[in-house]
């Protein structure tokens, strides 16, 4: 939706092709943190794409919401992480980037989070990252593309096949027909590997499950994301408490597990003492499309004419997603690249 959206107001037409309905797989799954998780352990190109993005979010959200009335709450509330094992790398790397990370004194963590369980020392403090309600992000995205006369939605239609003439693609199947197209995007998350397979290209993207559980807890026992161990919680303006997530090579399998619920409650509670007297609401999986080191594909299918590529972006594809498309939409169009774009290219990589 996000590629949809940008190409439309680059005045490009386009059709979206669904298989279900929109924004109800990973990008509704995930947790909406606007950042990598440990950003030092990921190489330059995911960087670069997290970067842009992160100077992007405020403009987007706020264009988003005036275009179609749904608040996405971005949230900069900061990012905690404590217990780092590799405290030195990731200071060596926000020296490089721009001071985003300092280390925190314990009574700072405690100010901040008053509800955090006793006993910690030290922790890294990432105070400009914030984080959307994904969900809500996804539906103001729906509403601005049924707003834009330049873009048909078409849902409930899998594409299984695109066409191809002569090495050029010409449009794709759904059981409805042919939709004929100049170029075709491939966007399909977990599923563009497979997309891709009919034209012979192996795009190494799989699927990577991940688990999240829900807490109704009251506003205020967390207030800004604090990552441990992996694991982490994120607070939404209600109050209520996402901690996730899993990390299972499962293939499409999107099942939740109850010892993966009692992992997350565990750790979550092990944080955040109070949470334990707070309802599990809600317990859910989704399907993130893991790529190679975390880095995307973005850009033409090597010896197939008008056929892309905008997919692998594992664990953070909704903070990757506005330099992504933008990258995207200035391939296709012959604008400047928000990036260098050779890193995400799929000549070498598949
Ligand atoms: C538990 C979890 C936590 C996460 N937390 C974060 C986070 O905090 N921050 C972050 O940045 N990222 C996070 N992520 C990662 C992020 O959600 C994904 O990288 C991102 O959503 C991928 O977006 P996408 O559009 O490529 O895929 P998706 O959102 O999965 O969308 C792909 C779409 O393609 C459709 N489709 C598939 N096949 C076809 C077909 N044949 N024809 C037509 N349509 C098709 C699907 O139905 C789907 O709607 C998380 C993911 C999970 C699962």
């Amino acid at each position: 939706m996000m590629q949809a959206r940008e190409l439309a107001q680059a005045g490009v037409e386009v059709i979206l092709v669904e298989k279900g309905l929109c924004g109800k797989e990973a990008s509704w799954a995930g947790g909406g943190i606007i950042s990598p998780l440990y950003p030092w352990r990921y190489s330059e190109p995911v960087t670069a794409l997290a970067s842009w993005s992160q100077s992007y979010y405020g403009n987007l959200v706020e264009s988003l919401e005036a275009e179609s009335g749904i608040d996405p709450e971005l949230s900069r509330h900061g990012l905690l992480m404590l217990s780092l094992e590799d405290q030195v790398e990731a200071l060596k790397w926000t020296k490089k980037h721009k001071n985003w990370a300092d280390p925190i004194e314990m009574e700072e963590i405690y100010r901040l989070e008053p509800n955090l369980r006793e006993g910690l020392k030290e922790a890294l403090w990432m105070p400009r990252v914030g984080s959307v309600r994904n969900p809500r992000l996804t539906q103001a995205l729906y509403q601005s593309l049924k707003n834009e006369p330049a873009v048909t939605i078409l849902e409930e239609q899998a594409v299984s096949d695109v066409v191809l003439e002569s090495g050029k693609v010409k449009g794709a199947i759904t059981r409805q027909g042919v939709i004929e197209a100049d170029n075709v995007v491939i966007t399909a998350g977990a599923w563009s590997g497979g997309l891709l397979e009919s034209v012979g290209v192996v795009l190494p993207v799989e699927p990577v499950r991940g688990q999240m559980i829900l807490f109704k807890a009251k506003p205020g026992v967390v207030n800004r994301v604090v990552l441990c161990d992996g694991k982490y919680v994120i607070p939404r303006r209600d109050g209520r408490v996402l901690a996730g997530s899993t990390l299972e090579y499962v293939g499409f399998d999107k099942q939740t597990t109850e010892q993966a619920k009692q992992q997350l409650a565990d750790v979550a509670i092990d944080m955040y003492p109070a949470l334990a007297d707070a309802q599990i609401e809600h317990h859910w999986a989704g399907l993130r499309p893991g790529a190679p080191e975390g880095i995307p594909f973005i850009g033409a299918v090597p010896e197939i004419d008008n056929l892309y590529v905008n997919a692998g972006h594992f664990r953070n594809g909704l903070v990757l997603a506005p330099a992504s498309v933008r990258l995207m939409t200035a391939l296709l169009l012959g604008q400047e690249a928000p990036v260098d774009p050779v890193p995400y290219g799929l000549t070498r990589r598949c």
